[in-house]
């Protein structure tokens, strides 16, 4: 990667986000750490980025609202410079069957993974489409291309961000800025760590690699994607599930 690139990463304060902002700063950018609640936690990772000899801000911003999304790219932009590379990574669930699924839980989901992809990538590209250059990856999810029971509002905004992706990446492909999803399978973070030990073992168990991954193994891919080296891979998902979706 070009050193000194600025990266934005939503929701880059904990779990996979934070192995991303960890990644992207080891490889030389200059990282916006955003968080919604937990300042604690964006301010552990720019401190850590920080030892490490990077730099790094975190900015509180809730990526589901325009305004806020707005105040997001300004902040980033006077603090560190324009955003070149863009992970598009903070997003929930709320698990419940369909039957049961409120129209408050389905548009909670929708609207922090979907709704937040689109504002943040169209706040990105201006910068990106003046600097001829730019990087944008979101996080997709297996369960967005498998489907998975419990999870048709998860699963739903998973699979429009790879339609979304794809669409885009047509768009700017041709300005120097790729647009990218990477679909994890299991990993190990806060938002796995109330699947109870049945669960976990079956879901294990339809794993070919036999394990949960890490949130270091989906930053790899990530980092992949926002390096100079995949400069032709446009509008790919990336799935990174140890062989779950085969
Ligand atoms: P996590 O540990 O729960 O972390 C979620 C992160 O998103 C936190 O930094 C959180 O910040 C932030 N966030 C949540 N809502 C936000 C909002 N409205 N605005 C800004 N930031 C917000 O989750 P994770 O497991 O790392 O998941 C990260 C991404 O990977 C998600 O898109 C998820 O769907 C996807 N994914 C995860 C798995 C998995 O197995 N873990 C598998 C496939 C895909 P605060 O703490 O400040 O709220």
């Amino acid at each position: 990667m070009t050193p000194g690139r600025v990266a934005l990463v939503t929701g880059g304060s904990r779990g996979i986000g934070r192995a991303v902002s960890l990644r992207l700063a080891a490889c030389g950018a200059r990282v916006a750490v955003n968080y919604s609640k937990r300042a604690d936690a964006a301010d552990e990772v720019v401190a850590t980025i920080g030892q490490a000899g990077g730099e790094a801000v975190a900015i509180g911003a809730d990526v589901a609202d325009p305004d806020a999304v707005q105040a997001l790219f300004a902040e980033a932009a006077e603090r560190l410079g324009r955003v070149e590379i863009l992970v598009n990574n903070a997003g929930i669930t709320r698990d419940e069957l369909l039957l049961r699924m409120t129209p408050d839980i389905w548009d909670e989901v929708i609207t922090v993974n979907l709704r937040s992809v689109y504002l943040c990538t169209r706040a990105a590209l201006r910068g990106m489409l003046r600097g001829k250059f730019g990087r944008v990856v979101s996080i997709g999810s297996v369960a967005g291309l498998a489907g998975n029971p419990g999870q048709a509002n998860y699963a739903a905004s998973k699979a429009a961000i790879v339609g979304f992706t794809r669409s885009v990446a047509k768009e700017v492909g041709s300005r120097g800025i790729t647009v990218n999803v990477v679909a994890p399978g299991f990993i190990d973070t806060e938002m796995t760590a109330d699947i109870p030990d049945e669960a976990r073992e079956r879901a294990v168990g339809s794993v070919a690699i036999g394990r949960f991954g890490t949130a270091d193994e989906v930053a790899s891919a990530v980092a992949y994607l926002c390096g100079d080296e995949a400069s032709y891979v446009n509008g790919h998902v990336l799935v990174v599930d140890g062989g779950l979706a085969l």
